[in-house]
């Protein structure tokens, strides 16, 4: 419990109660340390919240919200190329429904489990609620391996998966997208797959579709796009911009390519991003289309990128991504990527600005060498939110049977990002931590969920 070191009675109170719920939650659901880490954050951050509004400890929030309205496990069989039977396994968590339907993505990663799946889920409720759309939190995916599979096993798994998942979900009552693993190709089998189970042309069911059968403009640069724009955000509070900044992005999927490409539409020299198996320094400047065919067409390793670039330079691993000295710092690949050691590394190489593009990249006590260090800090629920908040339009656009332009939907998402990150400021400001983004993100998403659950009754 380290943000609150002088507090009231109320907030001592108000400790003792989220040290309790927490312990629950420790308790109930042993070895899930990646669900405990997302709990904690945000319960600790509550505090200020519980201390000040008793209604929330009398209608039993905190317990409620933490416990996941249904959590569907299930087989997934398929066949691969060899004619050999595999099994994966599928997960869908459906978090909370207070503020609207389910909504979140899918993940299709060997690492995926029960603790990866509710984490990812337990954060989308705050971060769908902070969009200020009406969407609740859900999260899914399966421990496949895209990587090296043929066309058509992701097909054949995909559809497997599909076949099971369809009877949870539907346009008004869970909405999947993509996330790690899972883009157009993989959204596009599983909404033809649904369609053949159904019968009919529910376009609402998934977001991230393609163009040309109901997607939406800007879906694909949402996240990544949204990312840089929060950054923006923070930067312009202190004077500050992209226009002639040192950044690193970590990551080369969906939504490192996408802040690579906003940053250095904004005058930024993005000059590293990574894959899991390493990262590309190149001094001049990553050159995005190389990136792009590697990774989204030729599906290749980001190691092939000094190939064509001889004055880049490719070294094995990802941990020192962070060594690279810079201004702007985006972790827009995976979990806990950076740990403290790297976050000192980073405020000692002079960062001035992060921006979580990924979900949870900074681990706990990453997140508290930034703060105290006086850092900018983006956390993910809002500065990647992007992402979501294009989804929900994307949802909006199937039900109006109409498509806005790119530039329409990039306006709206600027706006969105613009509104997340003033919520959070006042959020933190009107709690006593002004300046915390963690804290004021995590209230301003948490007030609108549990005054929903208060109207609704105890369900
Ligand atoms: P992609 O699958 O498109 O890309 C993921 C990137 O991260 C790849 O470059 C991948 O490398 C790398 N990566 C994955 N796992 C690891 C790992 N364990 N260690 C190091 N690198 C790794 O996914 P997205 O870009 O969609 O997602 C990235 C992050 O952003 C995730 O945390 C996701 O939850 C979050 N996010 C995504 C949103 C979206 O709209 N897509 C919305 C909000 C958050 P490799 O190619 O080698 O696998």
């Amino acid at each position: 419990m380290s943000i609150l070191q002088t507090m009231s009675q109320e907030e001592v109170n108000a400790r003792d109660y989220v040290q309790d719920v927490y312990e629950t939650v420790v308790k109930r659901n042993p070895h899930e340390s990646e669900f405990h880490q997302a709990i904690k954050e945000i319960l600790e951050s509550l505090i200020p919240v519980i201390a000040k509004h008793p209604k929330y400890k009398e209608h039993g929030i905190l317990e409620r919200i933490v416990e996941p309205e249904r959590l569907i496990s299930f087989r997934v069989p398929w066949v691969d190329d060899q004619g050999i039977v595999r099994v994966n396994r599928g997960f869908r968590v459906q978090f909370n429904s207070a503020i609207g339907p389910f909504k979140g993505g899918l993940r299709f990663h060997p690492s995926v489990n029960a603790s990866i799946i509710k984490f990812l889920g337990f954060e989308q409720i705050f971060k769908n609620s902070l969009t200020g759309q009406p969407i609740g939190g859900g999260k899914g995916g399966s421990d496949f391996d895209p990587k090296g599979k043929s066309d058509g096993e992701i097909m054949r798994f995909t559809q497997s998966f599909m076949t099971e998942l369809f009877k949870y979900i539907g346009p008004d009552t869970d909405v999947p997208a993509g996330d790690i693993g899972v883009g157009a190709r993989e959204i596009g089998y599983m909404f033809g797959q649904y369609k053949r189970i159904r019968g009919g042309n529910e376009a609402g069911v998934l977001t991230g579709k393609g163009i040309v059968y109901g997607g939406s403009l800007a879906r694909t640069e949402a996240t990544g796009y949204g990312t840089v724009y929060f950054v923006n955000e923070m930067l312009k509070s202190k004077g500050l911009s992209f226009e002639g900044s040192t950044v690193v992005v970590s990551g080369s999927g969906n939504v490192a390519i996408y802040a690579i490409q906003k940053a250095t539409q904004l005058g930024a020299k993005v000059v590293a991003c990574s894959d899991s198996n390493g990262y590309v320094y190149d001094k001049n400047g990553i050159n995005l289309e190389t990136v792009q065919r590697l990774k989204e067409v030729e599906r290749k390793r980001l190691s092939e990128y000094v190939k064509e670039h001889p004055d880049a330079i490719y070294s094995e691993g990802c941990q020192n991504i962070w060594t690279i000295p810079c201004d702007i710092a985006l972790p827009c690949a995976t979990q806990n990527e950076i740990d403290e050691t790297s976050a000192k590394i980073l405020v000692s190489n002079g960062v001035q600005a992060i921006g979580e593009g990924a979900n949870m990249p900074s681990t706990l006590d990453a997140i508290d060498v930034f703060l105290k260090a006086g850092v900018l800090f983006g956390p993910a629920k809002a500065a990647n939110a992007g992402g979501v908040a294009v989804s929900a339009l994307e949802m909006s656009q199937n039900s109006m049977r109409y498509s806005w332009s790119f530039h329409e939907v990039d306006d709206k998402l600027h706006q969105i990002m613009k509104n997340i990150y003033r919520n959070s400021v006042n959020a933190a400001e009107e709690y006593g931590h002004p300046g915390n983004l963690v804290v004021g993100a995590n209230i301003a998403g948490f007030l609108k969920v549990a005054d929903s659950m208060i109207a609704q009754g105890v369900i």
